[in-house]
C-alpha cells in the first residue's frame, strides 16, 4: 500500500533485508534498523536507486535508550510509523544447567524485551491514526520447544504471548498484530550448522528443502497488508511442514 510506512528491525540481512525488499517493492517506505549501518545503508540505497523510498537506522535491540533514538529519528525522517515488523533476533545457544547468566539475558533482551519497546514507540502514532500493523517473527521452536536452545525459544514463545494479548488490547483501535513462525531458513543465523544437522532438517520438513528468507517475507507481506485486515492474534507458521 503505497503512502504507509514499515519498520523492520534486523533488515541488514536475511529475512529482515528480504521483508524490507519485498515491502518496497510493494510500494511502501521502508524503515531499515539494525546494529550494523554498514549493510543498511548498501541495503536503503539499492532500494532507492530501485524507485523506492528507505531510510537506515542504527538500532541496538538490547538497549531501550538506542530503540528510542532510533525511531525518534525514523520519525523525523518518514513521521508516523504504520507498520513494524519486529523481527531481529540472535541465539546464544547451550544446555540450561550451563547457560551463563549474560547469555540468558542478552538473548531475552534482544529478542523479547526489543520488540516491546518498539511496540512502546509506534502504539501511540497508531492508536491516533486508528490503523496499525505489527509482525513478530517469532519460530517453530518458540511453540515444539528445543534441546539446547532454552534461552531462545523462552523468547519466541515469549513473542507468541505478547502477540496475543497486544490483539487483545489493541484490536478496537484496528490495530492488528501477528506473529509469523518460520521453521527452517537459509540465513546467516542457520549457516553455521553441521551439513548433518541441515539434511536431518530438510528430511524431516514434509516439503523437503530449507525455507528461504523470501517465504517469510510472502507472509509478512501478507499480514500487513489490506486483505489481511481481519486477522489478528494470529500465528502464521512458514515451516514447509515441519511442524503442524
Ligand atoms: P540473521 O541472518 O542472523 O539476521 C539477524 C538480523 O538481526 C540482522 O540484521 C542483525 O543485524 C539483526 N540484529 C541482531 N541483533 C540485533 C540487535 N541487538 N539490535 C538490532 N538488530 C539486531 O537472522 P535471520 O535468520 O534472518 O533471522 C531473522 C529472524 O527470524 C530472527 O528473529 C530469528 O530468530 C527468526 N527465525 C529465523 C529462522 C532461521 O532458520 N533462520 C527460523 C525461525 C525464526 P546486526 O547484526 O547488524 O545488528
Amino acid at each position: 500500500m503505497s503512502g504507509r510506512t514499515a519498520l523492520i528491525t534486523g533488515a541488514s540481512r536475511g529475512i529482515g533485508k528480504a521483508c524490507a525488499e519485498s515491502l518496497a517493492a510493494a510500494g511502501y517506505r521502508v524503515v531499515l534498523a539494525a546494529r550494523s549501518t554498514d549493510k543498511l545503508e548498501e541495503t536503503a540505497a539499492s532500494l532507492r536507486d530501485r524507485g523506492g523510498e528507505a531510510f537506515a537506522i542504527q538500532v541496538d535491540l538490547a538497549s531501550q535508550e538506542s530503540i528510542a533514538n532510533g525511531f525518534s529519528k525514523a520519525a523525523k525522517e518518514f513521521g508516523r510509523i504504520d507498520i513494524l515488523v519486529n523481527n531481529a533476533g540472535i541465539t546464544k545457544d547451550g544446555l540450561a544447567v550451563r547457560m551463563k547468566q549474560v547469555d540468558w539475558d542478552m538473548v531475552l533482551q534482544t529478542n523479547l524485551s526489543g520488540p516491546f519497546y518498539a511496540v512502546q514507540q509506534v502504539l501511540p502514532g497508531m492508536m491516533r491514526e486508528r490503523w496499525g500493523r505489527i509482525v513478530n517473527i517469532s519460530s517453530v521452536v518458540g511453540e515444539m520447544g528445543n534441546p539446547g536452545q532454552a534461552n531462545y525459544v523462552a523468547s519466541k514463545a515469549g513473542l507468541i504471548g505478547l502477540t496475543k494479548s497486544l490483539a487483545r488490547e489493541i484490536g478496537s483501535r484496528n490495530i492488528t498484530v501477528n506473529a509469523v513462525a518460520p521453521g527452517f531458513v537459509g540465513t546467516d543465523m542457520t549457516h553455521g550448522l553441521t551439513d548433518e544437522l541441515k539434511q536431518k532438517m530438510i528430511d524431516e520438513t514434509p516439503l523437503k528443502r530449507m525455507g528461504t528468507p523470501e517465504d517469510v517475507a510472502g507472509a509478512v507481506k501478507f499480514l500487513v497488508s489490506d486483505e489481511a485486515a481481519f486477522i489478528t492474534g494470529h500465528v502464521l507458521d512458514v515451516n514447509g511442514g515441519i511442524y503442524m
